[in-house]
C-alpha cells in the first residue's frame, strides 16, 4: 500500500501491464480449477484461502438453518470420493478424474443396482458425446452421476456398485469480502459467485477478475469505498443482502462479474433501474472501446444481479460478462476448461472493468466560472497541445463542450455522451480547465441553484 499511484485509477490504468495481469489471472484459475466447490463446504474455503493470498479477505461463516430473507442457509456439503464400479470392480465413472462426474450436492449412497435402475440417475449430453455435463441438486435430497455420452454408451447390462462418499450435515455457508476504504462512505459493490466446481469461464474467470480488480484498487486511494464479495450464487447473495440490509443505501454502483475469460463479445446487462450511472458508465466505456459488445436489458434471471435488483432493494447493480450464461455450448460442461479461457481475454475484461470504475471515480459536475462569451483559451495556455493539427481536434472540442455544459447540471459522463467524445478526453479537458480560473468542481445542490432549461415555469 506504500506505492500509491497519483492520478487514481486512471493513472493506474496507464501503467498497467495487461499481458502480465492476464497471465496472473490465468494462473489463479489454474490453481482453483481442481477444487470441488459447491454452495457450501470446504471447496469454497480452499478457494477463498487461495484468493486470500492475493488480497485480504474477511471470511464469514453462516450456520446452516439461519433464516436469510425468504430462504434458509442449507446444510453443508462435502465430498471425499464417488464412483461407479462394474462387475469386474473397475471404476467406470470416477469422481477422482473429474469432480463434474458427481451431481453437485449428491447425498451419500452405497448401493448395488442394475443398469436400468442406475440410468435414472445418469446424465449425459448426446449432442456433445465427449463432454461431461455439470448438474446440481442443491434443494432436493437426491444423488446422480454425470458422464460423457460415450461413457454411457459403453455401459453394458449387469449390476453396478454405486458409491457417493459425501456428507450433507449441519455446518456453514462461507463467503468473503474484501473491503477497500475510500475517501467517502459511498460504496461500489463487486460481486462474483464462487460455487462452481471445475469450470473455468463460469465461474473461475469472475473470481480471478474480481481478485485482480481488488488488488488494483488497493494500489490507489479511491474516492469510493469498494466491497468485493465472493459468495455462492443465489443463496450467497441472498445471505449477504440479509446481513447487510441496514447499509445497502451506501451502494451507489455495483457490478456482477462472471464469464469474463472466453473469446466472446462483451455483454453488459443493465441494472433493474435501467439507466443508473453504472449503466451509463458501462455503455459509454463499451461504446468507445474497440471491442464488439452487446447491451441487454435487465431480466429477473441470470446471476446474482437478480437478487440485487429484486424490487425490495432495486440496487444500481449491472452485470458484465463476455458470453452470457447459457449462450455458449461449453457452458456448464467439462468443455468450459482451462483451454476455453485465455489470459488475453481476461486482460481485456480487466481493462474494460478498470475503465468503468475509473469513470465512476472521476465522474463529477463542474461549474463554468466565466460563462459569458467564450473565454480566451489561448491566453491560458490551453491551445498549446493542439499545435499542428488540421481541423478541430477532439481535445479542443472537449474544452468547449465542458465549458458549454458545466452549469452544475451535467456530469462529465453526460457531457461525454452529449458530445460524442470519449470520457477520458472530456475528463482531461475538465482537469486542464480546472487548473485555470475557468472551471471549478461543483458540489452544490443542483435543484436549488440551477434554473431549469427553457427559463422555467412560474
Ligand atoms: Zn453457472
Amino acid at each position: 500500500m506504500t506505492d500509491r499511484v497519483d492520478g487514481g485509477l486512471a493513472g493506474r490504468l496507464g501503467q498497467l501491464m495487461f499481458k502480465e495481469a492476464g497471465g496472473e489471472m490465468y494462473a489463479l484459475i489454474e490453481e482453483l480449477y481442481p477444487i470441488c466447490r459447491s454452495i457450501t463446504g470446504n471447496g469454497v474455503r480452499e478457494t477463498l484461502d487461495l484468493v486470500g493470498k492475493r488480497i485480504p479477505l474477511n471470511v464469514q461463516e453462516v450456520p446452516s438453518g439461519t433464516r436469510v430473507l425468504d430462504w434458509e442457509v442449507p446444510k453443508e456439503w462435502n465430498i471425499r470420493d464417488a464412483y461407479i464400479l462394474n462387475g469386474r470392480g473397475e471404476r467406470v465413472v470416477d469422481f477422482q478424474e473429474s469432480n463434474l462426474h458427481v451431481v453437485n450436492y449428491s447425498i451419500p449412497v452405497r448401493e448395488r443396482m442394475p443398469l436400468a435402475e442406475l440410468r435414472k440417475n445418469l446424465f449425459a449430453i448426446p449432442d456433445h458425446p465427449d463432454w461431461i455435463p455439470y448438474r446440481t441438486s442443491y434443494y432436493s435430497e437426491t444423488w446422480g452421476f454425470c458422464l460423457s455420452q460415450r461413457q454411457l454408451d459403453r455401459l453394458s447390462d449387469g449390476s453396478y456398485d454405486v458409491v457417493v462418499d459425501s456428507r450433507l450435515e449441519d455446518g456453514h455457508l462461507t463467503y468473503a469480502e474484501c473491503r477497500v476504504p475510500g475517501r467517502t462512505e459511498d460504496e461500489v459493490l463487486i460481486f462474483t459467485h464462487v460455487c462452481h466446481p471445475s469450470l473455468c469461464n463460469d465461474n473461475l474467470s469472475g473470481i480471478a477478475l474480481a481478485t485482480r480488480l481488488a488488488w488494483e484498487i488497493r494500489q490507489i486511494e479511491p474516492r469510493y469505498t469498494y466491497r468485493f464479495v465472493f459468495a455462492p450464487a443465489t443463496i450467497g447473495s441472498i445471505t449477504w443482502l440479509s446481513r447487510n440490509e441496514d447499509r445497502l443505501d451506501r451502494i451507489k454502483h455495483g457490478l456482477v462479474l462472471a464469464n469474463v475469460g472466453d473469446s466472446g463479445k462483451f455483454t453488459y446487462k443493465r441494472s433493474r433501474q435501467g439507466n443508473a450511472e453504472i449503466d451509463r458508465a458501462a455503455v459509454h466505456v463499451l461504446k468507445h472501446s474497440s471491442r464488439d459488445h452487446e447491451i441487454v436489458e435487465f431480466t429477473p434471471w441470470g446471476y446474482d444481479e437478480r437478487q440485487f435488483g429484486s424490487p425490495g432493494f432495486d440496487l444500481p447493480v449491472g452485470r458484465l460478462t463476455r458470453s452470457p450464461n447459457g449462450a455458449y455450448p461449453e457452458y456448464h460442461t467439462s468443455a468450459d476448461n482451462l483451454s476455453f479461457v485465455r489470459p488475453e481475454f481476461l486482460a481485456e475484461s480487466l481493462a474494460i472493468c478498470l475503465r468503468i470504475l475509473a469513470l465512476l471515480e472521476d465522474n463529477g459536475r463542474y461549474l463554468n466560472l466565466k460563462p459569458k462569451g467564450e473565454p480566451q483559451l489561448g491566453r491560458r495556455g490551453l491551445y498549446r497541445k493542439m499545435g499542428g493539427y488540421q481541423g478541430v481536434p477532439k481535445e479542443q472540442l472537449a474544452l468547449l463542450w465542458v465549458l458549454s455544459l458545466s452549469t452544475g447540471e451535467a456530469s462529465l459522463l453526460e457531457i461525454a455522451d452529449m458530445s460524442g467524445i470519449d470520457f477520458e478526453t472530456i475528463r482531461e479537458a475538465a482537469r486542464a480547465l480546472a487548473a485555470t480560473d475557468l472551471l471549478a468542481p461543483y458540489e452544490g445542490n443542483v435543484q436549488d441553484e440551477i434554473k431549469p432549461r427553457g427559463g422555467g415555469a412560474g
